[in-house]
């Protein structure tokens, strides 16, 4: 069956309890902090004896667990990250969606957790995005954050998979990220990920592993980490939420992805749009030695992170080895070109030849 058959057929079996009140007349659209103000509505769907159950649109609410859910003393938790654009006809945009609902379904995977149905993933979500649509803004950097994630939820604590799950998608309205000039620490001592590990997967415990090292890096005035390799710390991976390249003259270079790695879709579109304007990519192992040596000579001419909250975030430092090196601004910028790229093809501005683009309608 077609995506949008299958939709359409699930559609009459989501059972939608639709909120009394609107909560939007409350929310001012201009001053947003990131992630902490949630849509009317949100999806829920439990995995019971060994299936997904009838899926739900609820009140945005909360709700309650016994403390001895796995996930609070396992956690046994993975996550996504994607956005929903509105265009100024109020049509409404998904970017790449199909890799998000795959990305997850692996993540689940590693973790011992059951795969989420494209089919139920998508009718969930379609018809959030339309039930809550008004509280998608139209306009460049405007967009409705949507996180869908999956946690164990049955009450049992010992050391093994759970037997129940609850699978759930929540939406924020997010304004233009604009995170200023982001400073850097090349990671020496702490790692993210391992060989054999799950830095590949949207793992909820990866996240809460960074903080740390992260504050760390904070007191010193950096605001990220780049992650190197764990077994040397001599190759540049990725950064905690975002993906990493590296602009040695008009070369992009970036590391491969691995089970080290996320798979990151900015990433991914990033690279295909620079094939497209004919930079050429590097796909390759990144060693520290390399861009420090390019920072000396001036060839380094950009450090730049790729991510779905940020798209893109141009790194105007970083540290190695106690030596400091600043990049200077550059005007066209690789990462404001292709950040610019990449928002007109999700804010439907042009043309989207890789087809993209997924209209909800
Ligand atoms: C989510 C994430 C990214 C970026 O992935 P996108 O699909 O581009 O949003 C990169 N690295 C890590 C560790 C992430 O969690």
């Amino acid at each position: 069956m077609k995506l949008k058959a299958m939709i359409n057929s699930l559609n009459t079996n989501l059972d939608i309890q639709k909120s009394e009140t609107s909560k939007i007349e409350n929310v001012d659209f201009e001053n947003l902090a990131f992630g902490r103000t949630f849509t009317d509505h949100m999806f829920v769907c439990d995995f019971i004896d060994g299936k997904w159950q009838q899926p739900k649109i609820m009140p945005y609410q909360a709700m309650t667990f016994e403390p001895s859910a796995r996930v609070f003393h396992y956690g046994q938790a993975v996550f996504e990250g994607m956005k929903a654009y509105k265009d100024n006809a109020g049509k409404i945009w998904l970017f790449r969606p199909e890799a998000n609902h795959k990305r997850i379904n692996i993540s689940s995977a590693r973790l011992a957790m059951p795969e989420f149905p494209k089919d139920y993933f998508f009718a969930g979500l379609e018809t959030l995005l339309k039930m809550d649509k008004e509280w998608i803004q139209p306009g460049i950097g405007n967009s409705l954050y949507i996180r869908p994630f999956v946690i164990a939820t049955e009450p049992a604590i010992s050391a093994s998979p759970a037997s129940t799950y609850r699978f759930m998608i929540i939406c924020s309205p997010a304004k233009a990220y604009y995170s200023g000039k982001v400073r850097v620490l090349f990671a020496e001592k702490y790692s993210r990920s391992a060989d054999g590990g799950v830095g590949f997967a949207k793992a909820s415990g990866n996240y809460a592993a960074q903080f740390y090292p992260t504050s760390l890096a904070q007191e010193k005035g950096y605001q990220q980490i780049i992650w190197t390799d764990a077994h040397t710390h001599e190759y540049l991976e990725e950064a905690g939420t975002m993906n990493i390249f590296f602009r040695i003259d008009d070369r992009l270079v970036t590391a491969p992805t691995s089970d080290r790695i996320l798979d990151g879709i900015t990433r991914k579109s990033i690279i295909q749009l620079a094939e497209d304007n004919g930079v050429t990519v590097e796909i390759r192992r990144v060693p520290v030695t390399e861009i420090k040596e390019a920072a000396r000579n001036g060839s380094l001419k950009e450090i730049f992170g790729a991510g779905t909250a940020a798209v893109v975030s141009p790194i105007s430092a970083f540290e190695h080895g106690n030596e400091v090196f600043e990049i200077p601004d550059l005007e066209n910028s690789y990462a404001s070109k292709f950040k610019k790229q990449l928002q007109d093809i999700q804010h439907n501005l042009s043309e989207d030849k890789h087809g993209w683009r997924h209209e909800v309608k």
